[in-house]
């Protein structure tokens, strides 16, 4: 074996992912929470979106995204990161664990887990690379929700900063997310967008766009 299940590139280490998909892979299981997070105010807008920069509230009530639904429902993303802990340990020799408190934590702990084993996954175990991809494909899935199509050349443009200077002007600088990132940093004033928040830049946006017409 040393080709990686998941880029098919050759793997010099010879274990079943390679340094960069296993780094991938933890990078996308260390965002699963903040995109779990970054779903909430996608599934109910009226609630969560508009308020803080401006204090004024006021969008339309839009009808609950099943799709968001299901991802933010125990069998969706957390159902995912325990069933494949479950499958880690299980192999391992380990004994099951019986999820326990609310999805957060029990996401939390689901992602914990696979990350203490991901080393044990990637060099020992030969569903590496199903694991790897379905973790990959899940992240996209969320990400295609709060985030737009990642260009994978240029970075991503998402839209322009909506950072409130001293002054009261907004920022207005061009941010992208560049290939590979999972925080979008604006060049010009240094304000950070993580994932966690890209509901609420969506929203900022929408209402300057809306200012400025
Ligand atoms: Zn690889
Ligand atoms: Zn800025």
């Amino acid at each position: 074996m040393d080709l990686c299940q998941l880029c098919t590139h050759h793997d010099a280490m010879g274990g079943y992912l390679c340094p960069g998909c296993t780094k991938a892979t933890v990078v996308r299981l260390e965002c699963l929470p903040a995109l779990y997070d970054g779903l909430l105010p996608f599934l109910a807008p009226s609630s969560a979106i508009g308020q803080g920069r401006s204090g004024k509230g006021g969008h339309a009530p839009l009808p609950v995204r099943e799709d968001i639904l299901d991802l933010r429902a125990p069998g969706g993303i957390v159902g995912v990161a325990e069933g494949w802990l479950a499958a880690v340990r299980k192999e391992r020799g380990m004994r099951p664990l019986a999820p326990a408190g609310s999805v957060e934590g029990r996401l939390n702990a689901a992602v914990s887990g696979l990350l203490a084993n991901l080393p044990w996954i990637a060099v020992s175990w030969e569903q590496a690379g199903l694991f790897a991809g379905e973790i990959r494909a899940l992240a996209r899935d969320v990400q295609s929700i709060v985030a737009p199509a990642v260009d994978t050349v240029r970075g991503t443009r998402i839209g322009t900063c909506p950072a409130v200077h001293d002054d009261g002007g907004v920022c207005g600088a061009v941010l992208r997310l560049g290939h590979g990132e999972t925080v979008v940093r604006c060049d010009w004033c240094s304000t950070a967008w993580p994932p966690a928040t890209w509901a609420q830049l969506k929203a900022w946006q929408d209402e300057d766009q809306a200012a400025a017409a």
